[in-house]
């Protein structure tokens, strides 16, 4: 019988698990302290329980962490991880160093059902929400772990459609008896999921981006199915009505394509709808996947379009495509051809 793993358990799921075996209340905080304070590979190394006490543990559990199966690297310093999840699936994670900051960008779901006409992963359809233990195991068990100093939620999936289990990672990762960081260094990116926003803006205190990349309804839909549902209009109705401290930030993403949504008009109503919202616009290139009639503009009208939304009093950056060479950047992510080899 599978064991159930320990790592990625809350707090209060670790009191459970020592109830269950008759283990003092004490010992879930030390198990705590061990999964998340120390850097232990095997239970038998949580040396302040007794070794009958490791024993019962053993029965039913085990610390759940697998390394990646695999790793490339750009020329630009990014590197892209494998790891297996879900018995036989696979997904990717990206470790993008940057000066003094070193960036996981995690995955939280094998595929995905969004659909964003742009993106590979949307293209593989979807295999499977990931578990906590699964989406910080990506972190945990990245080689570069130490190094860490911010996680963006931007891999695989769309995080608000798992929202429990993001949660749950994002408890581990800022709670006093997990791994104790700032909210300021996480941010969650969502393609604009109403009743994941709501939970997620009420129980957590990280950063929120939400993917824009039109102002236009009709065009919205186009490229994010989305948006048939779950409107921009009503993820931001959402965001102006919601009490933000000075210390959280919502960003907006938004991918620039030649000639659809770089225009004059795209910057008005851009500034129209994102009236009265302290936030800022990052613009990202198109990464062109297979199939697909979309192109980049040059860097001149990214520029341009760039400092035309910052003289409508946005605040707006262009970010830096990295490890396009081994198809880590935004939107290239894909495990396809890895999960046709095991099926
Ligand atoms: S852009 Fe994000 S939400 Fe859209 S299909 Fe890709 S992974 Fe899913």
């Amino acid at each position: 019988m599978q064991k159930e793993k320990l790592y990625g358990k809350t707090l209060n799921e670790l009191i459970a698990v020592t109830k269950r075996i008759g283990l003092p209340g004490f010992a879930a905080k030390q198990i705590s302290d061990w999964l998340y304070k120390k850097e232990i590979q095997s239970t038998d190394e949580m040396t302040n329980l007794s070794k009958s006490a490791r024993e019962l543990l053993n029965v039913d559990y085990e610390l759940g962490l697998s390394a990646p199966v695999s790793s490339s690297e750009s020329s630009d310093g990014t590197k892209k991880y494998l790891y297996k999840v879900l018995k036989d699936k696979y997904i990717e994670t990206a470790y993008i160093p940057d000066d003094d900051r070193a960036t996981i960008c995690v995955s939280s779901q094998s595929g995905c059902k969004m659909g964003c006409i742009f993106c590979m992963t949307g293209k593989q359809g979807f295999q499977g929400n990931l578990s906590s233990n699964e989406i910080l195991n990506q972190f945990r068990s990245m080689p570069e772990f130490a190094n860490l100093t911010n996680m963006v939620f931007m891999g695989m999936g769309e995080p608000l459609d798992n929202t429990a289990e993001v949660l749950k990672s994002l408890e581990i990762l800022t709670s006093e008896w997990g791994y104790g960081w700032s909210p300021t260094r996480i941010t969650v990116s969502t393609v604009g999921f109403i009743s994941g926003i709501k939970e997620f803006l009420e129980k957590s205190r990280c950063h929120l981006a939400v993917s824009l990349h039109s102002p236009f309804d009709e065009e919205r839909r186009k490229l994010m199915p989305v948006q048939r549902t779950n409107t921009i209009e009503d993820v931001l109705n959402i965001i102006r009505n919601f009490d933000f401290n000075s210390q959280r930030r919502v960003s907006f993403e938004y991918i620039l394509f030649k000639g659809l949504n770089d225009t004059p008009l795209h910057v008005k109503e851009l500034a129209r709808i994102l009236n009265g919202i302290k936030c800022r616009i990052n613009i990202i290139r198109f990464h062109p996947i297979p199939g697909s009639q979309f192109q980049s503009p040059n860097l001149g009208i990214t520029i341009n379009f760039k400092e035309a939304l910052n003289s409508k009093g946005i605040l707006t950056t262009i970010r830096s495509s990295r490890g396009l060479d081994i198809q880590a950047a935004c939107g290239l992510l894909s495990t396809l051809e890895q999960n046709k080899n095991i099926s």
